[in-house]
């Protein structure tokens, strides 16, 4: 290509590219899915955690995964001011009990609906919450409900495999991480601080 087409080119994407831009004026808040297979789902709503920190905002965090175990991003985020809140303790993934794990589930949620009715909040991430609603521990209109009605300049990042038809139809972004590749299929084992 010779050099005065391809700086043609160039102003031509340029000038699409600041079209679109000046086109885009609207300003609220937004939810994020991260979901699919593939690894890379929790860590970017913390990458996401660690942005929204940076520019002074509030954080909170909801996990809804069984058992308190220590991961690194917690050990950095809540040294930073985000506030973060996992489901109860005392059940294992062993014990299958679904009356008990509604209600952890349950008690979880209630602080995830409360922060999704506090403007204070600039983000709110509901880490591992497609399974809540898969294993019918959470009703899906409440939760659609809480983010419908949330406040206008709050941003939800939501994260899990299977994500429900209805949740990725409110967001306003979605992302599937796609499993290429996994370490663990070759029997690499998980690492602290590179999986938790
Ligand atoms: P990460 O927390 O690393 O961002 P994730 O949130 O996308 O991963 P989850 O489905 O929540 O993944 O699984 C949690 C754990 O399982 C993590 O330790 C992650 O590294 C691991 N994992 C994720 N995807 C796969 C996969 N395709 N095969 C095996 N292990 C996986
Ligand atoms: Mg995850």
């Amino acid at each position: 290509m010779s050099e005065e087409r391809y700086q043609q080119r160039q102003q031509q994407l340029k000038e699409r590219v600041e079209q679109r831009v000046a086109e885009a004026t609207k300003r609220c808040g937004i939810v994020i899915v991260f979901t699919g297979n593939g690894k890379g789902k929790t860590s970017a709503a913390f990458g996401t955690a660690a942005r929204a920190i940076g520019h002074g905002m509030k954080v909170g965090v909801v996990q809804f995964i069984k058992g308190e175990w220590e991961s690194g991003e917690r050990n950095l985020l809540e040294r930073a001011g985000a506030e973060f809140h996992i489901m109860a303790t005392g059940f294992t993934w062993d014990t299958q009990d679904k009356l008990s794990d509604t209600r952890a589930a349950v008690t979880a949620w209630e602080q995830g609906k409360r922060m999704l009715a506090d403007p204070s909040y600039g983000l709110v991430i509901l880490d591992e919450l497609t399974y809540m609603l898969t294993y019918g521990y959470l009703a899906l209109d409440e939760v659609l409900t809480a983010l419908e009605n949330r406040p206008a300049q709050q941003n939800v990042v939501i994260t899990g495999r299977a994500c429900h038809r209805d949740l990725i139809a409110l967001a306003d972004t979605v992302s599937e991480l796609r499993p290429v590749k996994h370490a663990f299929d070759n029997g690499i084992q998980a690492q602290a601080g590179i999986d938790w």
